[in-house]
Formats: C-alpha cells, sequence, structure tokens
C-alpha cells in the first residue's frame, strides 16, 4: 500500500491507522522544526495530489480484513504535508464514517479552515488537531514560514469559525521553539487567541525530534509547565510517550520500519513503541539498516536517531 500506513502506538491516539492525503513535501508551511523535511512545493492550491480512486481503493482493501480493523482505536487523516490541500479529504473522512464507528482525527496546520470548503471538508471527522504556533505575525512568518496566501488574521479567525460549525473535539497543539515563538509578548497573544477558538485542549509541543533547521531548540519541561498556566482551556505537555498497555510484542520487519522512518526521524524506543516491537531486534534491524546505507544515524539532544536518506 502506498498511502496507508501502520497502524502505529501513537502516544496521543492509541492503535492508529495512518493515511497520507499528500506526497512529500506539499504543504503551504515550511516550518523550523518540520519532521519530514523542506518544502518543495510550496502552494495553497487545493487539489487530488493523490489520485482519490487509488486513495479509496486502498482504504477499501483495508476494511478486508475486519480482524485488523477491530484491533485498531483510530483513523488518522494526515500527509507528508499539509492533509487539508488534497481536494478529496472531504470525501475520503466520509467514506470511512460510512463503514466503520471507530473515531476518525484529522492532523492538520490548520491555517486553510478559513476558507468555507475546507471547514465544511472536516465536519465529519471526530477529532481535529490543528496548529497554531504563534499568534504574532513576526512569530508566525519566523516558525511556520508560510505561503503567502495564509495570512495569520485569517488563520485565526479560521480556526474560531471552525469551532462555531464543528461538533466534534479540537485539540490545537502549539509548537514552541526557544527564541523563536515564546516570547511574553508571544505567550500572551497565544492565550488570547486561544480563548478565543474554545479549543477543547491545548496540546503543548515543543521541538523533540531532529528539525529541518538546526536553530529551532526545544524548551525545557520546566519552562512548558510554565507557559501552560497562561490557557485557560484545559493543557496537556506532548513530550515523552505516555505509558499504555501493549500488546504482545510483534517481530519486527524491516519493511514497516523504513516506511515509519519515510515520515519521520525516530529513535529505537520510538520505533519499538509505535510499532509494537521487541527492543533488542528492533536495534539489531536498525544497526543493520544504517551499516547498508539504506537509513542514516544523528545525533540530536544527545539521542540517537534514525532516519531515511532526504
Ligand atoms: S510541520 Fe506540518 S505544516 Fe509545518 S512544514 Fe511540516 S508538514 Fe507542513
Amino acid at each position: 500500500m502506498k498511502y496507508v500506513f501502520g497502524p502505529v502506538n501513537s502516544r496521543r491516539l492509541g492503535i492508529s491507522q495512518g493515511i497520507d492525503l499528500v506526497p512529500p513535501k506539499v504543504c503551504n508551511f515550511n516550518c523550523i522544526y518540520c519532521e519530514v523535511g523542506a518544502t518543495t512545493t510550496l502552494t495553497c492550491e487545493r487539489r487530488e495530489y493523490i489520485p482519490l480512486p487509488e486513495l479509496l481503493a486502498e482504504i477499501d482493501s483495508l476494511f478486508a480484513d475486519p480482524e485488523q480493523i477491530a484491533r485498531l482505536d483510530v483513523f488518522t487523516l494526515t500527509a507528508s504535508g499539509e492533509p487539508t490541500l488534497h481536494s478529496g479529504i472531504g470525501t475520503v473522512i466520509r467514506h470511512i464514517k460510512a463503514k466503520t464507528d471507530k473515531p476518525l482525527v484529522v492532523l492538520t496546520n490548520g491555517s486553510l479552515l478559513f476558507l468555507p470548503e475546507v471547514r465544511q471538508d472536516l465536519l465529519a471527522a471526530d477529532v481535529v488537531i490543528p496548529s497554531l504556533d504563534a499568534a504574532r505575525e513576526e512569530s508566525y512568518r519566523r516558525i511556520n514560514r508560510p505561503a503567502s496566501c495564509a495570512p495569520l488574521a485569517e488563520v485565526i479567525e479560521g480556526l474560531v469559525a471552525f469551532r462555531r460549525e464543528f461538533s466534534g473535539k479540537i485539540w490545537l497543539e502549539i509548537l514552541l521553539a526557544m527564541g523563536i515563538n515564546d516570547s511574553p509578548e508571544d505567550i500572551a497573544a497565544l492565550a488570547k487567541a486561544v480563548a478565543r477558538i474554545r479549543p477543547d485542549k491545548v496540546q503543548l509541543n515543543t521541538v523533540a525530534r531532529p528539525p529541518l533547521e538546526s536553530f529551532a531548540k526545544p524548551l525545557s519541561r520546566e519552562e512548558l509547565e510554565a507557559v501552560a498556566a497562561s490557557f485557560t482551556v484545559p493543557v496537556e505537555i506532548l513530550v515523552d510517550f505516555t505509558s499504555r498497555a501493549r500488546e504482545k510484542f510483534r517481530s519486527p520487519s524491516e519493511h514497516e520500519i523504513i516506511e515509519m522512518l519515510k515520515r519521520r526521524p525516530c529513535t529505537a524506543a520510538d520505533v519499538g513503541e509505535a510499532l509494537n516491537l521487541e527492543p533488542p531486534a528492533t536495534s539489531i534491524i536498525l544497526e543493520k539498516l544504517a551499516a547498508s546505507g539504506r537509513i542514516t544515524k544523528t545525533s540530536h539532544h544527545g539521542k540517537q536517531y534514525y532516519q531515511t536518506n532526504r
């Protein structure tokens, strides 16, 4: 399958069946912390970046295995870029929801929600996780480096409008990078925007994996906790994997490990956690793949990450 991946053990969502809606790296942002790599197509054009019939056929073949579907906690629409740029996202959501009662989550940078048709497309989802990393223009430009078609004022109005229209859950993710979007003015502006948007919760994050730009640095847990006190809605700090009941370990396969690393750099522990793999065997396979040149190793903040060659 080309567009359906996993399932993976997601720290936020449980056992998640991922579906990629746009190829690397089509996005209307070029965030300094992006884990996918530099944006090669910076665009706000919505179109079928992946042919819709192919996507729907892969989804149908998933549902041909009811046992596999029963294991899942959630379906997650994501992308190696921005999924709402796919003009068929509404069709994909309705297609999945017609087949299952399992929750469907959309991960998005949230910047296209000012378009009524994008808000309409996401209405059938259960949870939408949009981002809002800055509520001041200069910080927004520094951290997200957006295409000119996504002005900050409209992005915030889009989130406010979506809250009015959407009856599912909105978990607003805010990623803070040291010295970029974490000044007291930034936090005050974000708190004001969050009070208007009224998400069900804020998920506060920082630069945890090897970022696109080496100047993107993380905040400490203590700094994130201090920021968390600024918001009037519940705040969850996303720093470590939450512990969850583990299924029995499976044997790792090179193919699924490479497929996961294509999407983001991971430590051996990340890979083991996400794919439910036995730790020593996972490390042995990662080292073997690195020695053969099929993946590379990078060190970031004292941790060893593996990634596919970009
Ligand atoms: S982090 Fe998301 S929104 Fe930002 S550039 Fe990467 S894919 Fe696009």
